[in-house]
């Protein structure tokens, strides 16, 4: 089976959805990772500073972090879209600017199944709601994929974003990640430059994202019922 993992920006597969991807890849699955913006925005803590130096920017310094993940988790390739941190707008997905390069990787790489964020992005950030609606509608429209199951947050987690109304995606799945938490680990901290964010993640008391990964069915045009050895029903 094929799973392609579209994500907004290096480091998002290590938060999200890294337990499912080892899972998968350990079964012997291709895993390929779309990657629709740069990283360029995000801020670098002094332990990589050194390696910004090298490598010269930032965009190279995260990319370099993304194939170090990519590689603790046995994904098998990794397409990057390009567009720059930040810059992804609503015409991504009204005008089809987004959609259509998705769609485009769709066709080439025809997956059996698509991973991408639920549409509140988790944290509501621009480049993760346009991307999550953007891969689902080019999925609508190409019709490619089985299944196209959505990342949602874990039901105990609550967002600071949220000041009037909690959006949640009902989850109808979730993953069992115990048994490759040790890569999921390994994966976050291959993203050195983000290191204030995952020592946060790893010191939130009981933190529910390194024992089970949730998602939402979002499209499923029936064909194939392998992959819901991994995906259990809730
Ligand atoms: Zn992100």
């Amino acid at each position: 089976m094929k799973i392609m993992v579209v994500m907004p920006h290096p480091d998002d597969e290590a938060f999200s959805v890294s337990g499912t991807i080892k899972r998968l890849t350990q079964a012997g699955h291709a895993v390929v990772l779309v990657e629709t913006t740069d990283g360029s925005a995000g801020q670098v803590h002094p332990d990589a500073s050194q390696k910004l130096t090298e490598l010269g920017s930032v965009k190279a310094l995260r990319r370099e972090e993304l194939k170090q993940s990519a590689t603790v988790l046995g994904i098998n390739s990794i397409r990057y879209l390009d567009r720059q941190d930040g810059s992804l707008t609503n015409g991504d997905v009204m005008d089809n600017a987004l959609v259509n390069q998705i769609a485009d990787i769709l066709t080439k790489e025809t997956p059996d199944v698509v991973i991408a964020y639920d549409h509140t992005g988790i944290s509501w950030h621009i480049d993760h709601v346009v991307t999550s609606l953007s891969t689902a509608k080019a999925c609508l429209e190409t019709r490619v994929a089985d299944k196209v199951f959505l990342v949602t947050r874990p039901p105990s987690l609550k967002l600071r974003y949220e000041y009037v109304v909690e959006v949640r995606f009902p989850i109808t799945h979730c993953v069992d990640i115990t048994s490759v938490v040790e890569f999921k680990r390994q994966a976050l901290m291959a993203h050195l430059s983000q290191k204030y964010d995952w020592e946060r993640f790893f010191a939130r008391q009981d933190n529910p994202s390194l024992k089970t990964e949730y998602f939402n069915l979002s499209q499923d045009n029936g064909r194939s019922e392998e992959i819901f050895t991994f995906f259990k029903p809730v």
